[in-house]
């Protein structure tokens, strides 16, 4: 399959990317100027802005073809508690991990709804939610908003696709062993851990396996799903 990985640069994306090369699909993987892993095609695209979408999404199509199996990854923090979140902190995280994904889908759908006509595999979403946006987290009412929020894409993707074979899932990571956690501070980890049955951070490569999954020919009946993969703190919703 044809899969683009926003965010392919580097932390889950990047294992990611790597993952479905060893799986054998051709992977391109997006960047905002800096390499992406060995054996994916690089292509640059800024998700908060559709005219790098379409950029990059046509250079793909022309250079390759149609995207089959699309992974929205890219994402962003800027975690303040509430009375200190302004306008600009919400709406920056909203534009990137919400919007961002409405862009790349709605880009992305029109090509994967010709699949079909062309008798292709249907084609694939993946959106990379959070475990923090099903149970909420303090000091992240912009994150969880977003990550909430993509689940109502990918659900309502999979009603209005369903029958072209389309399906949209989401894959939620718990805390995830990347740049955007080893920021978080030393309490928050505690409390995480001591929440987390599994009493460990996810590897970026655990979160890959299951992306894998979704695109595989054994999830072509489930669409419309959040899959935790979050050590068990999240479960329950
Ligand atoms: P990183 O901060 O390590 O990587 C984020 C990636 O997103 C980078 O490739 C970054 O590119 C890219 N990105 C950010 N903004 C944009 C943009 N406007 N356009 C294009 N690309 C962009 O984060 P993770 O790998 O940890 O996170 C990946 C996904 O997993 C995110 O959606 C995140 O919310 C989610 N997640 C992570 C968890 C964790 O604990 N790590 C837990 C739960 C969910 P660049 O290098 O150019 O900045």
């Amino acid at each position: 399959m044809r899969v683009l990985v926003t965010g392919a640069n580097r932390g889950i994306g990047a294992a990611i990317a790597s993952y479905l090369v060893k799986e054998g699909h051709t992977v391109w993987g997006t960047h905002r100027g800096s390499e992406v892993p060995a054996g994916v095609r690089g292509v640059e695209m800024d998700v908060t802005d559709v005219d790098s979408v379409d950029a990059a999404f046509s250079h793909i199509e022309a250079e390759d073809g149609p995207v089959e199996g699309l992974v929205a990854n890219a994402g962003i923090t800027a975690d303040t508690l509430l009375p200190r979140m302004d306008e600009e902190k919400f709406t920056r995280v909203i534009d990137t991990n919400l919007t961002g994904v409405y862009r790349v889908i709605h880009r992305a759908s029109r090509p994967m709804l010709m699949l079909k006509n062309n008798k292709k595999q249907p084609g694939r979403i993946v959106i990379i939610g959070s475990a923090s946006g099903l149970g909420g987290m303090p000091g992240q009412v912009n994150y969880t908003a977003a990550k909430a929020g993509v689940i109502g894409i990918a659900r309502s993707v999979a009603r209005e696709y369903g029958s072209r074979g389309i399906t949209a899932n989401v894959v939620a990571p718990g805390f995830t062993k990347t740049d955007m956690s080893a920021v978080v501070s030393d309490s928050v980890v505690e409390q995480a851990l001591a929440a987390t049955p599994l009493k460990r951070f996810g590897e970026p490569e655990e979160i890959a396996a299951a992306v894998a999954f979704f695109l595989s020919p054994g999830a072509a009946f489930i669409t419309g799903q959040v899959l935790n993969v979050d050590g068990g703190i999240a479960m329950g919703h």
